[in-house]
């Protein structure tokens, strides 16, 4: 088949969709086309599998839409003008001095992605805070796994996954938490599958709706939105009164089990199961299930994270594997599983709150060190927090924020309440876009364009959910006149005095060995990988140290051991209790539905890729609403006709797609599509993440006259 297609050469890459980081190959034809892909057999992640997106990534490189030029306009309501480079990073350049010269130095906002490669994010990482002097600049990884972070950090004192795909072999009952992988993540599943297959063991998925993986779980658990925490107490609470907990673990390893025990007393079954509408009896069924395994652990996706209690929901689970002595050793673990490729990447190597190797801003002497490292004066770091992405779009209604520069970012479709997004960009004085795609929507707003180079045109790594840095080897140039992320940020700097001082180097594998000295010792040690190892290995899980190289391991595949210490001073996890407020937008008389959104396996995000890839498209091409058959029956909507959906925010009209997957008092829209869910998402904040709840809105549904 592929001697059909003309491959004359195959190239080694890691997939730049999801997070799973299935090892891809990409074949070219003799005039160096990109033709096919095909799975790496030897990759542990994948072990030769790709799924529909991952079969298909070949054709993103061409397709429609890609930018050939920089392009510049004065105002958004001329045309652009397609320009040089040179003309459209002076003019850039020269916007952020005088944004910043007229309100300050926080008033120029970066927000970049999860998609770029992490050589390319400690690079804007140092342009940002070493150059251009702010640390207003997030990821947009803030709308999917702030909330992980924040969780991880409370309860060990750090972030970073503990555990890995291998877990599933080791398990002896698994909990899926607001995770649909089967088409959020198929190769994942694939994996669950195959262990399942060798070993049975229980599954429990919670999600209020009947997902493809609650269909095929051992118990579903239709849970009320935004009561997961409810449910974790109540669990917790079972496992305390029936003696369960691991007490050995807990004392050894642990803080705070009385006050958590304490707060969970209030959560029996019958009172939890009134807030979170499941039963008392398969309540305590899944607690003894969990309890009493000799190797439990829980998965999670944006049901957890995109929730006003997004943080605390992963606490919960946390608390959860705590007490059953579930972190640290195999089949025993918390696993965040990850959105985009490379959303690990910006935990790790930058943030608005990081600095690289998991350093931390607010510290002195980690800025000291690093301002040291790159040959700055410390005075000129910036010293506080800065914004995350939810919080800098208020900034700039507010007038705190006149410029933002977008790097392969999509806020006009991505973030809740579309309305509200599109007048906070036309008030900015300068917006810059960069983007593979000049048709992503959010350029309409743009004052400069920017064409960037997407990830197999470049070189560099990826880290994965189980903490797996994985390589992209460059299959072809970037595409027409486009640059690489990494030239674009590396020729901003040449243009400000500081970016003249700093050494910024040109090859990624420089890049890397630049992280490698920094990384030495920390948390996510990668000193002993190389690029070249990584592609022998198939990708390595860190830490990885230079002794383990001595040592010829393969990387680390827990982060925590049973003996290993957590991250806090006393090397002992944090139980938190977690009271419950309900703070949702609930449905009510007026708008008496839920509305839940989520990913369709073909889609990826805000289809700049997939919405162009004709086998992609063709099964998904136009946005829909799942709603309950009876609820339906009730208001006279027939299958595949048209509802107009209003929230408080604003309306959409979309397909109704009658089916059981959605209990009668809600409805869910995929988040891919242009002017829709998020036209009527209200995204209110999770208060330490900062993370939205896409998935609580309240809604109203009325059928559209097709006469
Ligand atoms: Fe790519 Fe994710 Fe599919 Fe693997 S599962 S091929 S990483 S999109």
């Amino acid at each position: 088949k592929m001697a059909d297609k003309g491959v004359v050469k195959w190239t080694y890459s890691t997939c730049g969709y999801c997070s799973t980081g299935c090892s891809i190959e990409i074949g070219t034809n003799a005039q160096g086309q990109p033709v096919a892909s095909r799975g790496v057999g030897g990759a542990d992640v994948n072990r030769g599998k790709l799924c529909l997106k991952g079969i298909f990534e070949y054709e993103v490189f061409e397709a429609t839409g890609r930018a050939s030029r920089p392009m510049v306009r004065d105002t958004i309501h001329e045309a652009y003008a397609p320009t040089h480079w040179d003309t459209a990073l002076d003019k850039m350049a020269s916007e952020i001095k005088r944004i910043q010269a007229k309100y300050g130095q926080d008033s120029f906002a970066i927000v970049s992605t999860g998609q770029i490669l992490t050589e390319e994010f400690y690079t804007l990482g140092k342009l940002v805070r070493g150059v251009i002097g702010t640390n207003n600049y997030d990821g947009n990884t803030t709308l999917c796994m702030a909330s992980a972070v924040s969780g991880y950090k409370r309860s060990f004192g750090s972030d970073g996954p503990p555990g890995c795909y291998e877990d599933f072999e080791h398990t002896d009952c698994l909990i899926a938490w607001g995770s649909n992988l089967p088409e959020q993540h198929p190769i994942i599943y694939w994996r669950l599958k195959e262990a399942l297959e060798k070993r049975k063991f229980p599954v429990i998925v919670v999600d209020p709706r009947v997902t493809i993986f609650a269909q095929n779980a051992d118990i579903h658990l239709p849970i009320t939105p935004g009561t997961d925490v409810v449910l974790q107490n109540a669990l917790i609470h079972v496992i305390i009164k029936e003696g369960l907990e691991d007490r050995d673990y807990i004392n050894a390893n642990t803080n705070g089990f009385d006050e958590l025990a304490k707060e969970v007393e209030n959560y029996d079954p019958t009172s939890a199961a009134k807030i979170c509408g499941i039963d008392e009896d398969t309540i305590r069924t899944v607690a003894r299930l969990y309890g009493k395994a000799k190797r439990a652990m829980s998965i999670w996706t944006m049901g957890i994270n995109q929730s006003t209690h997004g943080s605390d929901g992963v606490v919960g689970i946390n608390n959860l594997n705590l007490v059953t002595g579930n972190i640290g050793k195999p089949g025993g673990t918390s696993l965040s599983i990850t959105g985009q490729c490379n959303a690990m990447g910006t935990r790790e190597w930058s943030s608005c709150s990081g600095l690289p190797g998991y350093r931390a801003l607010e510290k002195p002497e980690d800025r000291e060190e690093i301002a040291k490292f790159w040959g700055i004066d410390p005075e000129f770091f910036p010293k506080k927090r800065g914004l995350t992405e939810t919080d800098i779009f208020p900034a700039i209604e507010t007038g705190e924020i006149k410029g933002l520069w977008l790097v392969a970012t999509n806020p006009m479709t991505s973030m809740a309440n579309t309305p509200r997004i599109r007048k906070t960009l036309e008030k900015l004085e300068c917006l810059v876009v960069q983007d593979a795609y000049y048709d992503v929507e959010s350029s309409q707003y743009a004052h400069i364009f920017l064409p960037a180079g997407i990830w197999a045109e470049k070189e560099g790594v990826f880290t994965n959910t189980e903490r797996r840095v994985n390589l992209t080897r460059q299959v072809k140039q970037p595409y027409a006149e486009s640059k690489s992320d990494m030239q674009i940020f590396n020729e901003l700097a040449k243009r400000f005095d500081n970016g003249k001082v700093i050494r910024f180097p040109e090859r990624p594998a420089d890049v890397f060995e630049e992280m490698k000295q920094l990384s030495k010792g920390r948390l996510c040690d990668i000193s002993g990988m190389s690029h070249d190892l990584i592609e022998q290995k198939r990708g390595i899980q860190w830490p990885y140290s230079e002794e383990k190289v001595a040592d010829n391991e393969n990387g680390s595949q827990r982060l925590y051991t049973e003996t290993a210490t957590f991250c806090y001073p006393d090397g002992k996890a944090k139980l938190i209790p977690l009271p419950f407020i309900n703070n949702n937008e609930i449905p009510d008389e007026q708008f008496p539905f839920w509305l839940n959104s989520g990913r369709l396996v073909e889609h990826w995000h805000t289809r700049t890729k997939t919405g162009k890839i004709g086998n992609n498209n063709k099964f998904s091409p136009i946005p829909f609403m799942e709603m309950n058959p009876d609820a339906a029956d009730e208001m006279g909507i027939k299958h595949q006709t048209y509802v107009r959906v209003t929230s408080r925010r604003g309306d959409a009209v979309v397909m109704a797609m009658l089916t059981q997957r959605v209990p009668r008092n809600m409805v869910f829209i995929p988040f891919h599509f242009f002017d829709c869910v998020n036209r009527l998402t209200l995204g209110l904040l999770d208060p330490y993440s900062r993370q939205p709840a896409f998935k609580q809105s309240a809604v109203a549904i009325e059928h559209v006259d097709q006469d």
